[in-house]
């Protein structure tokens, strides 16, 4: 690993709690270990950038956590059972509809496998987007008894009761719900269906197991299916305990997953749930909500077709606040492409080793990020280290490096081709000094460090200084 677990003093770490709806000083429960828990995708498909954008974001946030030197122990749940279609307790699940596109029949093995082809065109994406591997992407299916317990426990203490199509969350009785904030009610498409519920005590109450005669789990209360917010809650208590840092998902959770997932934990533990509650806005594509419908649900492969690197769309990202709204357009992916191709030039020309990370420039980087994950400030920094004259190319590398731990753009792991070598001599050179610097020209491209320093202390030997600047290779004879 190339992270720094060093403890940094310097400016404190702020984030904006959804909770509170201000910005907080973050402090983990336990010493510097952060427990952190990311809403993962319902896996019926395959993810469009949208959905990609909650995941850059959720990597963001780790790396962050990181760099000022704390552990993290992240889960990203993957969601392939009890995800309705609608936020109204009525109608078919996602995962049902994902078969039935495909023409498969209805059966719990099919689903599962339906879940295991989405989950891996996932998990492939976040790996293309350097999104660091969670510590495990727990799967709902095989989670059921943990979330049949946690339904038992809410029966137990009064918070449940039965209507003819499965087991639903008493509201009333939990005299806090709500803690996100509620909508107004008549603005609220999504609460106002729910009183098409006759047979619920509140439009609020909400789905606990839904049940289905011929799919789906036993339960003493009937066979059936979980339903999505109670899967959440039991796997972020099963791996991060009752109590724990960080829950993120997207502002489309705010409302009634995650009010819904803070009832059904703390009727239980009687405990907060999460310290910080982080959600991540949406993108909309060339002016429009991302719908099927629409035909505008990009996914990354598209990128990849019209020959631009899915890191731009990283980079593009990283450009906006996770707290703003961005609009996606083709042209500003483009222009985002030739911005990282440019700092990728410019980092490309610099000496490989051998410098220091700079305290100025990384303090300026480590208070943007520490406001809230301010990226797009955290890039302006970038670019004013990569256009700096006065500094060194080696301390301007290795300060790059470390800005990349938390950026993800790969600097690190850049192609070879993006070098630009001209080599220039002043007063000529044998052939024996010309096949030595193409020797460690060749070694910088295969990253063979040790062989090219090598290689520039036996030129040096010979009389000749070799520096690597952002011109190219420049050879002095002594
Ligand atoms: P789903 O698979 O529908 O549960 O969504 C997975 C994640 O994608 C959730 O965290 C959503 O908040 C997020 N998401 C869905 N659509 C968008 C969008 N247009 N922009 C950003 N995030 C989105
Ligand atoms: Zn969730």
């Amino acid at each position: 690993m190339w992270f720094s677990r060093k403890k940094i003093k310097s400016s404190p770490l702020f984030l904006y709690n959804s909770l509170s709806k201000n910005k907080e000083e973050f402090k983990p429960i336990h010493g510097s270990s952060v427990r952190m828990y990311t809403c993962g995708p319902t896996v019926y498909d395959y993810a469009h950038i949208g959905n990609l954008r909650a995941y850059i974001f959720s990597d963001i946030a780790k790396r962050v956590l990181q760099y000022r030197g704390f552990s993290v122990k992240h889960i990203i749940n993957i969601t392939d059972v009890g995800h309705l279609v609608h936020d109204s307790d009525d109608g078919e699940d996602k995962m049902s509809a994902g078969l039935l596109r495909e023409g498969k029949e209805l059966n719990l093995e099919n689903m599962y496998e339906l879940g295991e082809k989405y989950t891996k065109s996932f998990i492939d994406d976040l790996k293309t987007l350097h999104v660091l591997m969670p510590f495990a992407y727990p799967r709902a299916s095989d989670n059921i008894q943990e979330q049949i317990a946690f339904i038992t426990s809410l029966k137990q203490k009064g918070y449940a009761y039965n209507t003819s199509d499965g087991v639903y969350f008493d509201t009333a009785k939990f005299k806090a719900y709500g803690a996100l904030g509620l909508p107004g009610v008549e603005n609220d498409s999504a609460h106002s269906r729910l009183g098409a519920h006759a047979e619920k005590h509140d439009q609020r109450d909400f789905a606990l197991w839904k049940f289905n005669k011929n799919l789906g789990w036993e339960a003493s209360w009937g066979k059936g299916f979980p339903g999505w917010h109670i899967e959440c809650t039991a796997m972020a208590t099963k791996y991060l305990g009752k109590h724990f840092d960080i829950h993120t998902g997207g502002v489309d959770h705010i409302a009634i997953h995650h009010n819904n997932e803070i009832a059904q934990a703390e009727a239980v533990s009687n405990k907060r749930f999460a310290n910080f509650w982080m959600h991540g806005e949406f993108i909309t594509v060339e002016g429009k909500r991302i719908g099927k419908s629409e035909g505008n649900a990009i996914q990354l492969y598209q990128l990849k077709e019209r020959g631009i690197s899915p890191i731009a769309y990283r980079y593009l990202l990283l450009t906006t606040h996770y707290r703003s709204l961005m609009n996606f357009t083709w042209e500003s992916l483009q222009g985002a492409a030739t911005a990282l191709q440019r700092a990728k030039r410019h980092f490309a020309d610099l000496p490989v080793n051998g410098g220091k990370v700079l305290d100025v420039y990384r303090e300026k980087f480590e208070k943007a990020v520490s406001d809230d994950l301010d990226t797009p400030k955290a890039v302006a920094v970038l670019w004013e280290l990569l256009k700096d004259d006065s500094v060194l190319p080696r301390d301007k590398r290795a300060t790059v490096l470390n800005f990349d731990q938390v950026l993800g753009l790969g600097f690190k792991d850049m192609p070879s081709e993006m070098r630009s070598v001209p080599v220039s001599v002043s007063g000529g050179v044998s052939e024996e000094v010309t096949k030595l610097l193409e020797e460690r020209e060749k070694a910088r491209n295969d990253k063979n460090w040790a062989r090219s320093d090598e290689l520039r202390d036996i030129l040096l030997g010979m009389g000749f200084s070799v520096e690597d600047t952002p011109d190219g290779v420049k050879v002095v004879k002594l």
